[in-house]
């Protein structure tokens, strides 16, 4: 439970899915967390990392904002003086196919999924230096960095960038003694894939095609956060690890 007492973890996206319930995690293992989203259910969220007995801040902040993030983290940072963990999670995947996907429609995800994670890491990569250690931990997906899927190509090119942004990262800072991983969910239950609508048909073809016959939830992706962002992890960086119940082992 105490795993993490005294980090400060900055979480993006945390408003809820997947990067909800890593803050949470993160904060049940004993992290100081900092909860940005453009959202303001982040709010809400505070009030749960609170009442397990840690200390939070929620920052709205639009992490395809250079200046939005450099002042999200200057606030995290006046707040907890350091920063042990980054979890990039922020992510949009608006299904349009290649035929209609406008310039605006490619600027948008590529802006928030893999701009927003170099915004991130630039601006919270010194303090980790001047500290001497840290983990960063970018919320790629198996879309792109494993296998193709239709409707998704800006999506796919933007993860499979955060894979490459990964590796290119690790060697710089590996120096430094900070870790920088990509984590690769294949589909997970959270509001926002709710919000796609798949029909009972769609869904149970995507149960059908996972090996360990069940959707992701988030605390699957959480619990491989908090052992990323543990001491436990200390020797592995640069890595894409895929959570998907086995489906691209098909
Ligand atoms: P979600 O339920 O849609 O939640 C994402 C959160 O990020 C929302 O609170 C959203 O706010 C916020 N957000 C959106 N744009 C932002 C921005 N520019 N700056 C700051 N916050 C922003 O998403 P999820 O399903 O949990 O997915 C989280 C991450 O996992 C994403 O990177 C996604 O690509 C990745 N992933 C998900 C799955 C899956 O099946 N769920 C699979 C593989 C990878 P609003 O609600 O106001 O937009």
């Amino acid at each position: 439970m105490s795993e993490l007492k005294n980090k400060t973890a900055i979480v993006t996206g945390a408003g809820q899915g997947i990067g909800r319930e890593i803050a949470l995690s993160l904060a049940k293992n004993g992290a100081n967390v900092v909860l940005i989203d453009i959202s303001d259910k982040i709010f809400d969220v505070l009030k749960e990392i609170e009442n397990l007995g840690v200390q939070g801040l929620a920052v709205k902040c639009d992490v395809s904002k250079a200046e939005d993030v450099e002042k999200a983290v200057k606030e995290a940072i006046t707040k907890f003086g350091r920063i042990d963990i980054l979890v990039n999670n922020a992510g949009i995947y608006p299904f349009k196919p290649i035929l209609q996907m406008t310039e605006e429609d490619w600027d948008r995800v590529l802006d928030i999924n893999l701009k927003g994670t170099f915004f991130m890491t630039k601006a919270v990569l010194p303090k980790m230096i001047e500290q001497r250690g840290g983990k960063t931990i970018n919320i790629a997906s198996i879309a792109g960095s494993m296998v193709g899927y239709p409707n998704l190509a800006h999506y796919s090119a933007s993860k499979a960038g955060v894979v490459g942004f990964t590796k290119a990262v690790a060697l710089e800072v590996a120096q430094y003694g900070i870790n920088v991983n990509a984590i690769s969910p294949g589909p997970i239950q959270t509001p926002g894939t709710e919000a796609i609508g798949l029909t009972k048909e769609l869904y149970e073809q995507t149960v059908r095609s996972i090996p360990l016959g069940r959707i992701g939830l988030p605390e699957d992706v959480a619990n491989l956060v908090v052992f990323l962002a543990s001491d436990k992890s200390s020797f592995i960086t640069g890595q894409n690890i895929v959570i998907d119940g086995g489906s691209t082992i098909l």
